[in-house]
């Protein structure tokens, strides 16, 4: 059906409550549609052609417009849309993905457990963890320690793990048996040292908290290789390895959160390989199938499938889409076609390295404060002095207003505070870098000139 942008936005406004948002500021301003997409653009219902410098949600890794994933899941739905994998049942495209899940890996895991979302795949974590100590004689062993500003989902556990204070103060969160520890953000934390040195440093503080809480009483530590949502949060080298020590040292789970940093986007399978850590759990979703369809799960090292495999009883958890054979046999076309391009080497050995290059050479803007990238993740912080790193006052929301310049100007990014932040689909070229930078260079130079016509420097 064809309908005007006007139209479309009142049936929006009447009808439909968006995620994360507020009601009303949308009904007033009426929501951006986007209608159609093709390779790392999206057009709206005007017509206008945007960048989409963030894969959808961080999830579109092989790019819009893949005929591979939409035949998968024609043929999939015409053969067999719908069977659970309950009672003692399974389905071919569910089989084969876990195998090739396992193939793809760190060889540490051989098994999954399927799940709808990144949400469902960390309360499913929360159940398993804690299932294993129970297994293992130590049900005393039920806290899960997370990060602040970390993302692991909305439903009740996932939005617990998570350390968003706005979320936390909404519904009664965080459950019982989750503590938070500070998150290694150098810029924020990390004042007088190296950045090694403060790798280190935040990573002792899951040993403070592992102290202060119990050993025996702690049953995981979760966190994202790097911080998605949190703003592009990338750690020091030193950090992971030193977290890996302090887990094997209390003898605690330790959890990577993958669903941003998996399938390619740090320029690895997994972002555990790009920062030499070995999870004994992992957490998938969006890349898992580019986000054609909803799919997440867990990752289940052999330590907790042996426990709970071999020490039998059933583990009373699961959900009606775990293993969905149309969502599963996307996911393999996707993972098949991620080999088949080359993406993670792309990643890897060409894009990634081109886009911190660009990076590197935003740092002499004078808004710029840092300018970083991990794989295809980027950040800029936004400072009002870089020199002396004073940021903007808050009420600005600087990072709004170059927001605003970057859908004007036809480019998809996202700001986290005054951190702009990118993730653009894996397939992304040279030249289409080239055409992303200078689109962010012109909203930051708008940016600037906003900032210099309203006194906001002095
Ligand atoms: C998006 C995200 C989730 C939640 O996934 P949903 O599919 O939205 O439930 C969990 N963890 C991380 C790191 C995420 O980025």
């Amino acid at each position: 059906m064809h309908r005007t942008t006007p139209q479309w936005q009142a049936a929006d406004a009447a009808h439909f409550l968006h995620p994360f948002t507020d009601f009303q500021g949308l009904a007033r301003k009426g929501a951006r549609i986007i209608t159609r997409a093709e390779g790392i653009y999206l057009w709206d219902s005007d017509g206008h052609r945007l960048l989409d410098a963030m894969s959808g949600l961080w999830c579109v890794n092989v790019g819009y417009g893949q005929q591979a994933l939409v035949d998968a899941a024609t043929r999939q739905m015409q053969q067999l849309p719908f069977y659970n994998a309950f009672f003692q049942t399974a389905t071919p495209p569910a089989i084969e993905l876990a195998e090739l899940l396992a193939e793809v890996t760190p060889p540490q895991f051989q098994h999954v457990f399927f799940a709808g979302s990144g949400s469902e795949g960390n309360d499913t974590v929360v159940r398993m963890v804690r299932r294993y100590w129970d297994l293992l004689g130590q049900p005393e062993r039920q806290v899960l320690i997370s990060r602040r500003n970390a993302y692991h989902g909305s439903t009740m556990a996932g939005a617990s793990l998570g350390g968003m204070s706005g979320m936390h103060a909404q519904g009664g969160l965080p459950i019982p048996g989750i503590a938070h520890i500070e998150q290694p953000y150098f810029h924020a934390h990390g004042q007088g040292l190296t950045a090694d040195e403060f790798g280190l440093v935040a990573a002792r503080w899951l040993e403070d908290e592992i102290l202060a809480i119990g050993p025996g009483k702690v049953a995981a530590f979760i966190g994202e290789p790097v911080q998605g949502a949190g703003g592009v949060i990338i750690p020091p080298a030193t950090y992971w390895p030193e977290i890996q020590r302090i887990c094997d040292k209390y003898g605690v789970l330790l959890v990577s959160d993958e669903v941003i940093c998996g399938f390619g986007r740090t320029g690895r399978w997994f972002g555990c390989e790009t920062f030499g850590f070995r999870p004994d759990l992992m957490t998938f979703a969006k890349g898992v199938t580019s986000g054609y369809v909803p799919l997440g799960g867990v990752m289940v090292g052999e330590r907790v499938a042996r426990v709970l495999i071999e020490r039998g009883g059933e583990f009373n958890h699961g959900y009606t889409y775990s293993g969905h054979p149309v969502a599963c046999a996307v996911a393999l076309a996707n993972l098949k076609l991620i080999r088949e391009l080359r993406l993670v080497e792309h990643v890897h050995d060409d894009v990634g390295p081109y886009l911190a290059e660009q990076y590197a050479a935003l740092r002499g803007h004078p808004l710029v404060g840092d300018a970083e990238t991990c794989g295809l993740m980027g950040a800029i912080l936004l400072l009002k002095d870089p020199a002396h790193r004073r940021p903007f006052a808050e009420e600005l929301e600087i990072g709004m207003v170059c927001r605003g310049h970057c859908f004007r100007e036809g480019l998809v990014m996202r700001a986290v505070g005054d951190r702009m932040i990118v993730a653009p689909p894996l397939v992304i070229t040279r030249g289409q870098i080239d055409e992303l930078m200078a689109l962010v260079r012109r909203c930051l130079d708008l940016t600037l000139a906003d900032a210099q016509r309203q006194g906001w420097l002095s």
